[in-house]
């Protein structure tokens, strides 16, 4: 069902009378059985719409939109398809009880890995989706690939029925689809000869195969169904080693180098992160691929934007992975600006020391590092543990948070952000 969620004053949509609450039906006599169904089909320049208005009285609109104006409405969220697999390392399964509800929907939605660059795993994907992919040319999408071995996936993603990932890519290749792919590695189980494997499968796709991403396996305290190994230095090095060579072979045969480890990868088996230039267009850098040298880029395009605030004490909040990290960062912000950086690490109290990313850091971390630091003028936080709706991961409000804290404290991606424009106001 596709119905209106909210719907702009004077709008092509308001004129017709509609409203939130409407169920649009049909268009072009096709039933709209979701949200892909109305962008695709409603951006014809003749359209016959058929709705159900709240009050349940159907009607049918003909539509002349040469210009393809904008309809002006927002749907509902859709329903999201929920996952078939039971992945020993899922995330969603890591997660400790109590939390809000919409945190342990397992999605698996090709859908929303076309809107909005989820990975998928395309194994609850049906023939009819098959189609819809290749009718509305749904391209590129986000591709949870783990291994293209069909015995090893099936361990992997724990589910006998999982359809052959490269059957399935092979067939959205042929039809003009893109798509970026990850490998999540389980050491023992996807990794050295099955790894190898995956990447000379997916190479053999050619430019249908946009990028690949090695990501090692995160496991939280909670995480309980996994009874593999954990991921070591040792074992991230041999990996990057492996994927590096690819990575050479890719640049020199297509000039691209296509497959990068995670920065995750390099923090474990402690290596340097490589440079700019080696991530390309930074395709992956939500799936952490290049984050951190993205932040080290926009710190040193930034500087020479940052006021002088000499005497001002500024903490910076962070994780354990990337407290080594920063030193050098805060180097840099100390010479131009003056200002004393004092780096916080906190430790991560909802999932447990072994999480140690700074963006899973809920509320109670971020108050326990701060309440008492009446010394500090200004304290930057993650912004990336703060949702759209300003909630932590724990539910604590930022607003709540930040009303306890004893200094002025902001979210921030990249410190360069807040500090050109907000400093003066709040340190002076
Ligand atoms: S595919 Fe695996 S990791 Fe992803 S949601 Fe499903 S069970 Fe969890």
């Amino acid at each position: 069902m596709v119905r209106v969620a909210r719907v702009q004053p004077e709008s092509m949509a308001a004129e017709l009378g509609i409203v939130p609450g409407t169920e649009l039906r049909a268009v072009n006599g096709r039933e709209l059985k979701d949200f892909l169904d109305w962008e695709f089909l409603a951006t014809d320049e003749t359209v016959e719409l058929e709705l159900q208005h709240p009050d349940g009285d159907v009607e049918t609109y003909e539509i002349d939109n040469p210009d393809l104006e904008p309809w002006g409405l927002t749907l509902e969220p859709p329903t999201v398809r929920r996952c078939a697999n039971r992945c020993e390392f899922c995330f969603i399964e890591g997660l400790p009880q109590g939390l809000r509800k919409p945190l342990y929907i397992r999605d698996d939605d090709y859908r929303l890995s076309f809107a909005y660059g989820n990975f998928a795993t395309l194994s609850n994907v049906k023939e009819r989706d098959i189609a819809r992919i290749l009718e509305y040319r749904l391209s590129p999408l986000y591709v949870s690939v783990h291994a293209t071995n069909w015995e090893a996936r099936k361990v992997l993603l724990n589910n006998a029925r999982v359809p052959n990932i490269i059957e399935q890519l092979t067939r959205l290749a042929d039809g003009g689809i893109q798509f970026h792919t990850q490998m999540v590695v389980v050491p023992g189980l996807n990794d050295g000869a099955v790894l190898e494997e995956s990447l000379v499968d997916l190479w053999a796709l050619g430019d249908a195969a946009l990028s690949a991403a090695v990501v090692p396996v995160g496991l939280t305290q909670f995480s309980h169904l996994y009874t593999g190994k954990s991921m070591d230095g040792p074992m991230a090095s041999t990996i990057l080693d492996q994927v590096n060579r690819w990575g050479e072979r890719a640049l020199r045969e297509r000039g691209e180098r296509w497959v990068r480890g995670s920065d995750e990868l390099y923090l474990l088996a402690g290596r340097e992160l490589p440079t700019e230039a080696f991530y390309g267009e930074f395709a992956q850098i939500e799936n952490g691929v290049g984050a951190v040298t993205k932040l080290r880029v926009r710190i040193r395009d930034g500087l020479s934007r940052l006021p002088r605030i000499p005497g001002r004490k500024i903490g910076l909040v962070t994780g354990v992975s990337m407290a080594p990290l920063m030193p050098e960062l805060l180097a840099q912000l100390t010479a131009v600006t003056g200002a004393h950086f004092e780096l916080i690490v906190a430790e991560n109290s909802l999932f447990g020391p072994t999480t140690t990313t700074a963006g899973l850091l809920v509320g109670a971390d971020i108050t326990r590092a701060l309440r008492d630091r009446r010394d500090l003028d200004l304290a930057l936080i993650p912004a990336e543990t703060i949702n759209d709706d300003g909630l932590f991961l724990d539910d604590a409000s930022f607003i709540a948070v930040r009303e306890s804290l004893p200094m002025p404290v902001f979210p921030s991606y990249d410190f360069i952000d807040v500090l050109e424009h907000e400093v003066h106001a709040a340190a002076a």
